[in-house]
Order: C-alpha cells, then sequence, then structure tokens
C-alpha cells in the first residue's frame, strides 16, 4: 500500500509557456496556478487508480502558497516540507533545470544567480530533492519537467524515468507538448511507475555533504557566517551532515540576501522626495480606508 508524495515546482509543469505564469502577484500567474493544480491532479488519479493508499504533495515553488486548494482533488494532502510522517514513493514533477543551464526554461537553483557544487560537480533542485528523499530512504520514481531538467535528471539521477513536457525557446519562453497528450501521457506514465517497484531508485547523498555556493553578484551576506570558507574566485566552501542542511543554508542566505535588497530598496526611496511622497499619500490612503473600516484608530 503505497504512500505516495508529489513535490512539484511549477515551471516545468504542462501547458505553462511564459515566466510570468511562476510570478506571484502577476496578472498571468493564476493561470500558472491552474496548471499547477491541474497537474497534481492528474498524477494524483493516476496514482490513486493504480493502487496508491495516499498522495500528498509539498507545494516545492518559491517557499510554497502556490496550490489552491479549490482546485485541487480532495483526495489530494497538501503537506509540509517534512519527510517524517513516512512515504514509499516520490515525483518531482514540474521541474526546471539548474542555474546556467543554457537550453532550460527559467534554469535556476533555488534563486537566481546561485551555483551550486557538491560532490565537485554542479547540482540543481533535482539533486537537492533526490538527496534529501535518499536521507530518510524516500525512492524517486518519476521526474518531469522542461527538456532540459530531463536531460539533467538523466545524467544526474539516471536511475530514474523522466517524462518532458515542453522546450525552451529561451530563458523565460517556452513551448509545450499540447495539453492533453501530456497528461494522458503522464497518466500512463505514473501507472507503469507504481508497478515497477524494480525501477525505484533511492539516492543516499554522500555523508558529510561537501558543498560551494557562488553569486553571480557578489554579495557580503554569505561571507559572514563563520564556517563557510571563501576562496579567491568568491566561491563558499562548507560541509554539512545532512542535504536538508544545505537546502535550509540556502534559504537562509536567500532570506537574508531578499532582506537586505529590501532595505536597501527602502531606503533608496526615501531618498527621492517625490517618491518619498507617493508613498506617503499611499499609506494615508491605507490608513484612511482601515479607519473608515473601523480596524484601526489612531
Ligand atoms: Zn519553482
Amino acid at each position: 500500500m503505497t504512500r505516495v508524495l508529489i513535490i512539484a515546482d511549477m515551471e516545468g509543469v504542462t501547458g505553462l509557456e511564459r515566466y510570468e505564469q511562476c510570478v506571484r502577484r502577476h496578472p498571468e500567474y493564476a493561470e500558472g496556478v491552474r496548471l499547477l493544480c491541474r497537474e497534481i491532479d492528474v498524477i494524483a488519479d493516476s496514482a490513486l487508480s493504480s493502487g496508491a493508499r495516499t498522495v500528498s504533495v509539498i507545494d516545492w515553488h518559491g517557499g510554497g502558497g502556490n496550490i489552491d486548494r479549490d482546485q485541487l482533488d480532495a483526495r489530494v494532502d497538501v503537506v509540509a516540507e517534512d519527510l517524517a510522517p513516512g512515504y514509499d514513493l516520490a515525483m518531482l514533477i514540474g521541474f526546471h533545470p539548474m542555474a546556467g543551464d543554457p537550453n532550460g526554461f527559467i534554469s535556476h537553483t533555488m534563486r537566481q544567480g546561485l551555483a551550486v557544487e557538491a560532490s565537485d560537480r554542479q547540482i540543481g533542485e533535482l539533486s537537492l530533492l533526490s538527496w534529501w528523499l535518499g536521507e530518510h530512504g524516500v525512492p524517486v520514481g518519476l521526474i518531469s519537467g522542461d527538456r532540459a531538467a530531463t536531460a539533467e535528471a538523466d545524467r544526474l539521477l539516471p536511475d530514474t524515468p523522466c517524462h518532458t513536457v515542453k522546450r525552451a525557446e529561451s530563458w523565460g519562453r517556452a513551448s509545450c507538448v499540447p495539453a492533453e497528450q501530456s497528461y494522458e501521457a503522464l497518466r500512463t506514465r505514473v501507472a507503469r511507475v507504481l508497478e515497477q517497484r524494480e525501477r525505484w531508485t533511492v539516492y543516499r547523498p554522500p555523508a558529510p555533504v561537501r558543498f560551494q555556493l557562488k553569486l553571480r553578484d557578489p554579495n557580503p551576506i554569505p561571507g559572514l557566517i563563520p564556517w563557510l570558507n571563501e576562496d579567491a574566485d568568491g566561491w563558499l566552501a562548507g560541509e554539512v551532515p545532512h542535504a536538508r542542511d544545505l537546502i535550509d543554508l540556502i534559504d537562509v542566505v536567500s532570506a537574508l540576501i531578499n532582506l537586505q535588497h529590501r532595505n536597501e530598496f527602502i531606503e533608496a526611496l526615501a531618498e527621492d522626495p517625490a517618491l518619498r511622497a507617493k508613498i506617503d499619500e499611499a499609506r494615508n490612503d491605507r490608513v484612511a480606508l482601515a479607519m473608515e473600516q473601523g480596524y484601526w484608530k489612531p
């Protein structure tokens, strides 16, 4: 009785052909969400009709919060980034290739402008996630995404079947296999994966995980972490016990850099009197609205 875990990214789902569809607050994002939910539904439905006992999904894109429960099959559980509940099989769905892949759709690794190396080669999110799953003994049964993502999987995770749903035309544009054809093929794939237990592969990372990180735009923040060593080319080297620690480290570094950028942005605004006035005006409007609606009293 198989408990299936889908880890769903967004860039590599069927039908999604434009970068803007992956960006929260962009008008095209709603369509991206619809495509993400539809893909999860197709895979979950096929898994459940092929004998899976449960299907759970981790919403991986941009830290989660993309999946709209109302658009999702009620049998699918949206779960936290935690493998403690225990899963028998994982599928990595809707992925993009690692940073710097010139043939990929929205190539990146966790954030724009970051390269990650481990075990003396460059790796991307597919490797990081497969290793994290491997540490918990969870095999990877299927990987899907654009052509460059599945080529990366063929190279780095060679024992797992892959399914290609699109090709990149440029970094931010892709052309997809017609949706219904793609969903039909995914259904068949998933059913076959559930049958072929002998092809499920556990990817255990080297322990400890020795890694190097490099930011395209030089930034002082990672250098503040005392156990990272910076070389002359700007690579930061370190060692962590588990793959999950490396994912967490990248998340933390990323959050700190975003915070720094936000602070710089606010300072730049404060120095521009015209913009400053606009912000004050907008804030006053919001305060007035809040007072009007009874949420706030000065
Ligand atoms: Zn993503």
